[in-house]
């Protein structure tokens, strides 16, 4: 372990960190292929620096497929001006650049899922570069974290922002006073499937404020979800102390998922047709959704019931399903 941190990280950034003004460059990745024998992958990168003050670091296509995230962070990296900034923003609008350009969840270079990567090696596969710069050079020098999700090609979800349950209260505290001032419509004390190796995690485990989103899904953005996501950046900045101006509050309902019965699996590979959608209220064992199996004709479905009560929140978004998918998520309506 020790031998590994004295390896420095093969990433170098264009930009100087510490320069005041805005500054617009790369994280630059030496990566030797057929098509480059010298060739880099150049991850866009923004920096505003104004004085002394908070840093916030925002990233967008921490998986590639999903693009509320990468739509803000660009915008944003655009329009914001240093005399709009006391302190530091550092804006990665595409984390995982390679998945990003291919529009894919996981790397094309090496499969790599960034979000499953964390600590990362520096001497390890492109993705696990990519990780372990971020767990040893930018979330250092970050006070706030704000890390954009959607629900990708395949799944989707009613829009919301989310923070973690974690050991330290006022962390936790602090991190969720960030999710209301973001302003989504859903707000969610958000409970992880597979929390191992996730950017999340590590951000959480170093004491940073950590605030994630979940906007929307299907491989794409909507016009709704996409003003969702730039307005959000917006009052995250200005509620961490970094930005100027008034946070424009939103209404938002406050959802819990408490177990893992807030998440149902098909254990049937088939067609699926879903009997209630996103936003529905739902009843525990409610019929969900049905699954045909394909092969041949005249078998019955197989019926999933929701295996709590809640509100519908996120599903599989493809038509077809294999056995494990999550198609469902039921959360739980709370008090803020
Ligand atoms: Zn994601």
């Amino acid at each position: 372990m020790l031998q590994q941190q004295l390896v420095p990280s093969p990433i170098s950034a264009t930009v100087d960190f510490a320069a005041e003004g805005v500054h617009h460059g790369f994280l630059r990745l030496p990566y030797s292929r057929d098509d480059a024998a010298w060739g880099s992958v150049m991850t866009p990168i923004t920096v505003i620096k104004n004085g002394d003050g908070p840093t916030a670091v925002l990233t967008g296509a921490n998986h590639g497929d999903e693009y509320e995230g990468p739509i803000a962070l660009f915008d944003l990296a655009a329009r914001l001006s240093a005399d709009e900034v006391t302190g530091r923003v550092i804006i990665i609008p595409a984390m995982n650049y390679p998945a990003f350009q291919a529009a894919t969840r996981t790397s094309p270079i090496d499969r790599g899922n960034l979000n499953r990567a964390f600590p990362g090696r520096p001497d390890g596969t492109v993705t696990q570069k990519i990780a372990d710069y971020f767990q040893r050079v930018l979330l250092p020098m970050a006070d706030y974290v704000l890390d954009f999700h959607s629900g990708g090609k395949t799944l989707d979800f009613l829009p919301f922002c989310a923070a973690h349950i974690v050991p330290d209260k006022m962390q936790e505290a602090r991190s969720f006073e960030l999710v209301r001032a973001f302003g989504a419509p859903y707000s969610v004390k958000m409970l992880e499937i597979d929390a191992v190796g996730m950017y999340d995690t590590a951000a959480e485990e170093m004491g940073k404020i950590f605030v994630t989103t979940e906007l929307g899904g299907g491989g794409t953005a909507s016009a709704c979800t996409a003003e969702i996501a730039i307005r959000g950046a917006r009052n995250f900045l200005i509620a961490a102390g970094i930005m100027a101006g008034e946070v424009t509050v939103h209404p938002t309902e406050w959802l819990d998922m408490p177990d893992d019965d807030c998440f149902t699996f098909a254990e049937d590979g088939g067609l699926i047709q879903f009997l209630a959608d996103l936003g529905d209220q739902i009843t525990k064992g409610q019929p969900i959704a049905r699954i045909f199996p394909v092969a041949r004709t005249g078998l019955a479905p197989i019926t999933l019931p929701a295996r709590r009560g809640g509100l519908f929140t996120a599903r599989h978004f493809p038509g077809l399903v294999k056995p494990g998918d999550c198609v469902a998520v039921i959360a739980d309506k709370v008090e803020a």
